[in-house]
């Protein structure tokens, strides 16, 4: 088990902790949705209920390497202030003199936020003396940051090999670890995995790896075209990958009847909003004709699998659920979730789309985890290790 923030000693130590601020922000730099900023606080709180001193470190958008005002988180710095009603001290460089004087000032009780980590290209090649000159702003290391834990980055691996038995995971990736890795480690069963999303190409390794582990694979969205072509159906206008259909027929082969498919689609004539639609078996998309989601019947068969799931691990839409016509899988299968944690079932969303639909669905407070991190989730499912938190210590 990796250490969390509760294994430390932080009190009287400046405490660096690798954050994720990368809030949206409107033309007038107003954060639009601070969620990021909110989910950290339970950290941030802690570090100053033990008596130390967050020195907080983001990244905000691309910058590519170069100081962009637009990108500046001072704004993250105010926001900040208002939210935990104490002192944050931005410094105005994450490192060199701003930041070690700010660093400097700075009391037990109050906070610093330094400038965007992106403001140096050296942050994302994970420069070693980067990542020496940020370690001397802190005593003790700790990531809370899992949207960018699956990057080697200077502020999540280079950092932390400079806090030998002093670095930790914050509360946000402690509950990561908990939910996705318990899913992956020690699944309470029936295990079943739900996988969507536009291309079968980009979730190879995660059926591959759930494969192994899981008890059953529901496939939605528009991978399940890929599928369906290699059981030998007529896809119409659907998105096909055809340079994939080999290796789905292999899956299937090795699959030992996990992998759950639709039986039926929601189509359409057109790939717009608007566009004439029915339902109909899979094996009947007429030419001319694209699946946008999984029909009724798809729905039904989904929602008795996970209904009789004790863990249920969601990564990808079932269909095009940013139009209203094609959105009803999707938030089905997100009820479905609800529904199967009233009932105790483990429930996981992937971050990313999945996460945003549950989001618009009005469930996200009712399943078990959504995680931060939709391309860090993605990895952990691939079975692949996260730089950002092997690097950090065992307990
Ligand atoms: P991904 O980026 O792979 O996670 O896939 C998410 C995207 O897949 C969303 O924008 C959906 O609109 C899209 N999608 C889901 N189902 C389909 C489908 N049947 N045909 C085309 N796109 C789809």
């Amino acid at each position: 088990m990796i250490k969390t923030i509760t294994d430390l000693d932080l009190h009287n130590k400046r405490v660096l902790v690798r954050v994720d601020f990368n809030v949206p922000l409107d033309d007038n730099r107003t954060i639009t949705d601070d969620t990021r900023i909110v989910e950290s606080l339970p950290t941030i709180k802690k570090i100053i209920a033990d008596g130390g001193i967050p020195i907080l470190m983001s990244h905000l958008g691309r910058p590519k390497g170069e100081r962009k005002e637009k990108y500046s988180l001072a704004p993250v710095a105010a926001h900040l202030q208002t939210l935990l009603g104490i002192t944050v001290h931005f410094a105005t460089d994450c490192i060199g003199e701003p930041a070690t004087t700010t660093v400097a000032a700075a009391k037990p009780g109050e906070v610093v936020l330094l400038e965007n980590l992106r403001f140096y290209a050296e942050e994302e090649k994970n420069d070693a003396g980067f990542a020496e000159q940020l370690s001397h702003l802190g005593d003790v290391y700790i990531n809370d940051a899992f949207g960018t834990a699956h990057r080697a980055h200077a502020s999540t691996e280079g950092v932390a090999k400079f806090f030998v038995g002093n670095r930790a995971s914050g509360y946000l990736i402690a509950k990561e670890l908990e939910y996705i890795g318990g899913a992956l480690q020690n699944p309470q069963r029936p295990f079943t995995a739900i996988l969507g999303g536009s291309k079968v190409s980009d979730k190879i390794e995660v059926i591959s790896n759930l494969l192994s582990i899981a008890d059953a694979i529901l496939i939605g969205g528009g991978m399940a075209n890929t599928f369906a072509k290699a059981m030998g159906y007529e896809m119409g206008d659907s998105l096909v990958e055809t340079d994939k259909v080999d290796l789905a027929k292999e899956l299937i082969t090795k699959s030992e009847n996990k992998l759950i498919f639709p039986v039926d689609a929601v189509i359409a004539d057109a790939f717009d909003a608007n566009a004439n639609t029915q339902i109909v078996d899979m094996n009947k998309v007429p030419t001319g004709w694209r699946v946008l989601d999984i029909g009724p019947k798809s729905v039904a068969l989904f929602a008795q699998q996970i209904a009789n799931s004790k863990t249920v691990v969601w990564n990808g839409p079932m269909g095009v659920f940013e139009m209203d016509a094609f959105n009803k899988g999707t938030f089905a299968v997100a009820q479905a979730l609800a529904n199967a944690t009233t009932t105790g079932t483990i429930t996981i969303i992937g971050g990313g789309d999945s996460a945003a639909a549950i989001a618009q669905a009005g469930l996200k407070d009712q399943v078990s985890h959504v995680s931060t991190g939709g391309g860090a989730s993605l990895e952990y499912l691939e079975g692949k290790q996260l730089p950002g938190i092997v690097v950090l210590d065992e307990q």
